[in-house]
């Protein structure tokens, strides 16, 4: 064990945890925080990866619209701290039921360190799978976007191109028509984008450019076209692609929670208060759907926090209750 690892190690001051909460976004931190509030005793672990992190500003969180994501977390982990919820980077790598009975799990880290917990809260996201379009990655977060609702308004009334969505046609390029008027659709290859599509997409006043994409032209650290395949160059400088998203929801399937088929992949299925089907286990954000923006994943991970809290009341009480009749 190095010394990094000794001082978080140190940091663990409870055998056994009230709740651990894989992934330290917006959905964990904020089930953290009413946790701490409720004097659960809480550890958030986190690996230090959140979804928007290549974005320098996050936008539509009611107050915090502006602030760089990494200044948001950074205040979220000062808030759980103050209620004396612990935090250490890290990533868990296994939840074990404890099979004696009762609802608890030995979770693991991937540096060795164990922990046992009453309650496992997951949040620990999705990942984004890009278009293969060279040059794409460097600029994602920056002028290739993916959400209008995130930097629509930062782009608005520029020259925007749309690559189809894998799955989704020509959904966002509609969409997208409410912040410019200068939108041109890539279909590239994908069999996606439906006749309904094309009719629309004319309706709206998007021109349509047939053909495969193939990269990116930047200059001056802009985006200032899309390169087909043929060697045409379509000037642009905001391009919206669709990505294939990959919830990070291992530790959830290894555990057996069920899972539902959406139009944007499988996902572990909850109910209101984010309860998996596994009895203990609750999950939020990302993890368990593509379309939660941060103020959503806040209030997943909120609201599973303070059902939790209840949920190990009652399991106190009960106890409590047998033991006396
Ligand atoms: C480029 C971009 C820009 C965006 N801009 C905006 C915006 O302006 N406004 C907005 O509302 N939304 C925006 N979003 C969406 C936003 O990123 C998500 O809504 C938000 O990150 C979801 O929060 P979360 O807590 O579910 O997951 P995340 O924020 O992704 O946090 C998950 C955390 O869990 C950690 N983790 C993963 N696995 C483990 C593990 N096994 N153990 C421990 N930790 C683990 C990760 O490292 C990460 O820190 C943007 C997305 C992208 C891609």
């Amino acid at each position: 064990m190095n010394a990094h690892t000794t001082s978080l190690a140190a940091s663990l001051t409870h055998e056994r945890y009230d709740v651990v909460v894989a992934g330290g976004g917006a959905a964990g931190l904020s089930a953290a925080l009413v946790l701490g509030r409720s004097r659960r005793s809480t550890l958030v672990v986190d690996a230090g990866a959140p979804r928007n992190a290549p974005a320098a500003h996050m936008q539509g969180y009611l107050s915090r619209d502006g602030m760089s994501p990494g200044a948001f977390l950074e205040a979220g982990r000062r808030e759980i701290a103050a209620y004396g919820v612990q935090w250490t980077a890290g990533e868990v790598v296994g939840a074990v039921p404890d099979g004696d009975g009762t609802v608890g799990f030995t979770v693991t880290l991937a540096d060795g360190r164990t922990v046992r917990a009453r309650r496992l809260v997951v949040t620990t996201g999705l990942v984004d799978e890009l278009p293969p379009f060279d040059g794409l990655a460097d600029r994602w977060g920056r002028d290739v976007l993916h959400c209008p609702y995130c930097h629509g308004w930062e782009v608005r009334d520029r020259a925007f191109g749309v690559v189809a969505h894998p799955v989704m046609g020509a959904h966002q390029a509609l969409l997208v028509t409410q912040w410019s008027d200068d939108v041109v659709f890539f279909p590239h290859t994908y069999d996606s984008v439906t006749e309904e599509d094309r009719r629309r997409l004319a309706a709206a006043g998007v021109r349509t450019v047939e053909g495969e994409v193939a990269g990116l032209v930047v200059a001056d650290d802009r985006l200032t076209g899309v390169r087909m395949a043929d060697g045409r160059v379509i000037e642009r400088e905001v391009l919206f692609v669709g990505t294939r998203v990959t919830p990070r929801d291992g530790l959830l399937t290894a555990l057996g929670a069920a899972t539902e088929d959406t139009p944007m992949g499988r996902f572990v299925s909850v109910d209101a208060t984010g309860r998996t089907s596994v009895p203990g286990v609750w999950a939020a954000g990302n993890a368990i759907g593509a379309a939660e923006q941060v103020v959503n994943a806040a209030s997943g991970g909120y609201r599973a926090g303070a059902i939790i809290n209840m949920d190990l009341l009652n399991e106190d009480l009960d106890r409590k209750t047998a033991t006396t009749v």
